[in-house]
């Protein structure tokens, strides 16, 4: 999607993926087959690139330092996405800037889980610290005899506990900077989970003004200690009592922004392209009142293979991306519906209806 909206501005694009004909390469980028921890793989980007970005944040933040060591320019800053690696060092970095968070705590035994457990109130969840993704690296833990097993399966990885937060709503606000340090943010979105991953994202959250304003003044903030240029998400969890806590920031365009290829006046891949390449920003708000995204998760194991694309496309206002992976996995992530519509309501009815008819 960073390769469909850079090529109308004019870019090449070159893409190190390590599966050949990635979807990027699927859409005209060129493609260096490579693992994106081999080195040398990206000291071919950087001979090659005049600005380097990155679409996850799991990969060697040294060698993207060397790159920028070399002159090109990297963004966001290989510092920033060191420290977003790692999910307690991002925990700590938010709290010391006086952004509201979850309680949390570094674990690094069965017996201190078992009385963090006790002092965060019986319920909590046991993440892993760095590699987690799409909710892999989570256990909920609500008894003490779950712990063992939870470390078990995390098998040895560092790890941090972090309150249980009963959360009315969870939110997400994407915004953009650009290497001119001009700042832009786009509308809360909610976002809804399943066992971790993401589901389904609705545009404008249904919540009120002045929570709304404070998520916005919290991404604005949290933006100040994100260096570097391009889109960030910044996710949220809403309490009832109205109170907006920061969950995770994503130092790339997210899943909760993929609405806005259809809805926004300026689509979150363009607007990273213009970021991370000091461009004008774009007008962040919404062309629509309102859009409902629904992920496409695989629904088994084997070769991809999609039915029902024609009578979910004659649904009104419904849009279809394909993402080009194979093979279909369950649960992966494998393309995603948007719906906009006069309202929430409306856009949800066709987005799921829309879902409904697609097999993958
Ligand atoms: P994460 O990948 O850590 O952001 O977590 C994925 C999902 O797990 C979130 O979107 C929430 O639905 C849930 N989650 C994570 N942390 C907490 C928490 N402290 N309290 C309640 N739910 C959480």
């Amino acid at each position: 999607m960073l390769t469909l909206a850079a090529k109308p501005l004019g870019f090449q694009v070159v893409v190190v993926d390590p599966v050949p004909n990635s979807p990027a390469a699927q859409v005209g980028a060129e493609q260096i087959i490579a693992d994106l921890y081999d080195k040398s793989a990206l000291a071919r980007l950087a001979e090659r690139a005049d600005v380097v970005t990155v679409e996850i944040e799991h990969l060697d933040a040294e060698a993207l330092a060397e790159i920028e060591k070399l002159g090109v320019a990297v963004h966001p800053s290989p510092a920033t996405i060191r420290i977003i690696q790692d999910k307690l060092w991002q925990k700590h970095l938010l709290h010391q800037a006086h952004i509201p968070v979850a309680s949390f705590v570094e674990v690094n035994s069965l017996q201190e889980a078992k009385s963090v457990l006790k002092a965060f109130g019986g319920k909590m969840l046991l993440k892993t610290r760095h590699g987690a993704y799409d909710g892999r690296g989570n256990a909920l833990i609500t008894k003490p005899q779950q712990l063992k097993r939870a470390i078990e399966r995390f098998g040895g990885a560092k790890l941090y506990a972090e309150k249980f937060v009963p959360f009315e709503k969870e939110l997400s606000v994407i915004i953009a900077r650009s290497t001119n340090g001009k700042v832009v943010v786009y509308p809360v979105v909610e976002t809804t989970h399943k066992d971790n991953i993401c589901v389904e994202t609705r545009v404008p959250a249904r919540i009120d003004k002045s929570a709304a304003k404070n998520a916005q003044k919290l991404a604005h903030e949290v933006a100040k200690y994100l260096r570097g240029a391009g889109v960030f998400a910044i996710e949220m969890f809403l309490t009832k009592d109205g109170q907006v806590l920061v969950n995770e920031i994503a130092p790339r365009v997210h899943n909760s922004g993929h609405y806005t290829i259809e809805a926004s006046h300026t689509s979150q891949f363009e607007q990273h392209i213009r970021a991370v390449s000091g461009l004008a920003l774009g007008d962040p708000s919404l062309a629509v009142p309102a859009a409902v995204m629904v992920n496409i998760l695989g629904e088994r194991d084997g070769p991809t293979k999609i039915e029902g694309l024609d009578d979910a496309l004659a649904l009104p206002h419904v849009s279809v991306h394909i993402y080009g992976k194979a093979p279909t996995k369950k649960s992966r992530k494998m393309g995603h519906i948007t719906a906009t519509g006069k309202s929430v309501r409306e856009a949800a009815r066709n987005a799921k209806k829309a879902r409904r008819k697609i097999n993958i």
